[in-house]
């Protein structure tokens, strides 16, 4: 069950109702997918533990120990082999906080940290060990005086955790607070919660983002085209049709996307829900992910090759995030 602090966040209902049920018990999402411990190679008490929507397990096949989504989400022994070059905070997030909850990487843009949770507990995650109790997780003053105060950031890009994790309330008062500064035009918010619960895509939300003085931009984040069913699809035309601009960022992940076929089936069935292909990221180097990692030469390869078969607008950049850097790396 979700601590107290979640149970209030989720305080809306259909998508807080998947929220206070997920499955965090690996015996129990082995269980649903019928696969014992044994097939493989499971971690039952991870220290970043597994959570994971059922409407998510339910996209996953029933006796398969490679489903690909299963991978993303299954806590594995692997995890605790240390690995050179792995560590706990590749991208240095640490060193680039402006304010409490505002990072600054890039100029010109801030992220928020709108949230310290997920709906979901991605294996990969470049955030899992990310020092979220010394954030505050409620867009503070403090936060929104450093945006004011800066009249070069144009942009706020909302993450977390998954921003999506506020209530349609909650953004409500943000998205006031935001265009109440002059030089901040552009909105993005980087969520996985519509691709792993879609009725997080509430009207309510979606009129808001519509009516916005800002350009507002979602980024989902969606790996393998199994994730893409007709309630997301539904939730971002919607979104499209109101004049919002979505985008899909997809990590290249072994074993979950490393194939030119998967991901040419993932740009269609993003296009097809009217998300367009933004950025394959490969793997950031966090602790624990070894074993998921894709190597550059290959992932270039793989690109080039989806390249070959794909019209220009649905081959996303492949791309990858060097702490330092003025912007991130474009590879291939
Ligand atoms: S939803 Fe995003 S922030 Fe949350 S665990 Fe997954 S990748 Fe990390």
């Amino acid at each position: 069950m979700l601590d107290r602090q979640l149970q209030a966040i989720a305080d809306e209902p259909g998508w807080s109702r998947a929220l206070s049920d997920l499955v965090v018990d690996v015996g129990d999402l082995l269980d649903l997918l019928g696969l014992t411990h044994t097939d493989l190679g499971v971690d039952v008490d991870s220290a970043f533990p597994l959570r994971v929507p059922r409407g998510f397990v339910a996209r996953m096949k029933y006796g398969d120990a490679n489903d690909p989504l299963l991978r993303q989400v299954l806590p594995l022994a692997a995890e605790r082999e240390p690995a050179v070059g792995f560590v706990e905070d590749p991208l240095q997030e640490d060193e680039a906080v402006l304010a409490p909850a505002v990072i600054q990487k890039y100029a010109g843009r801030v992220l928020l940290i709108a949230a310290g949770e997920c709906a979901v507990h991605c294996r990969y995650c470049f955030r899992r060990n990310f020092p979220y109790g010394q954030h505050r997780l409620r867009v503070s003053a403090e936060s929104l005086s450093a945006i004011r105060a800066d009249h070069t950031i144009s942009e706020v890009i909302a993450s977390g955790g998954d921003p999506l994790m506020l209530t349609d309330r909650h953004w409500e008062r943000l998205l006031d607070e935001l265009e109440s500064i002059a030089h901040v035009r552009r909105l993005r918010i980087h969520t996985r919660l519509p691709v792993v619960i879609p009725s997080r895509l509430t009207l309510r939300l979606i009129d808001r983002l519509a009516a916005s003085r800002l350009q507002v931009v979602v980024v989902v984040h969606v790996n393998h085209p199994n994730e893409i069913g007709a309630e997301l699809a539904q939730g971002t035309g919607e979104l499209v049709r109101r004049g919002v601009t979505v985008l899909n960022q997809a990590v290249l992940l072994a074993g979950v996307n490393d194939s030119a076929d998967v991901l040419v089936q993932l740009s269609e069935a993003l296009f097809a829900a009217q998300i367009l292909p933004y950025y394959l990221h490969l793997l950031d180097p966090v602790a624990g992910t070894r074993h998921l990692q894709v190597e550059e030469e290959r992932a270039c390869a793989l690109h080039a090759e989806i390249r070959d078969c794909l019209p220009g607008y649905l081959v996303p950049r492949l791309a990858r995030e060097v702490p330092g850097q003025t912007a991130k790396q474009w590879l291939a």
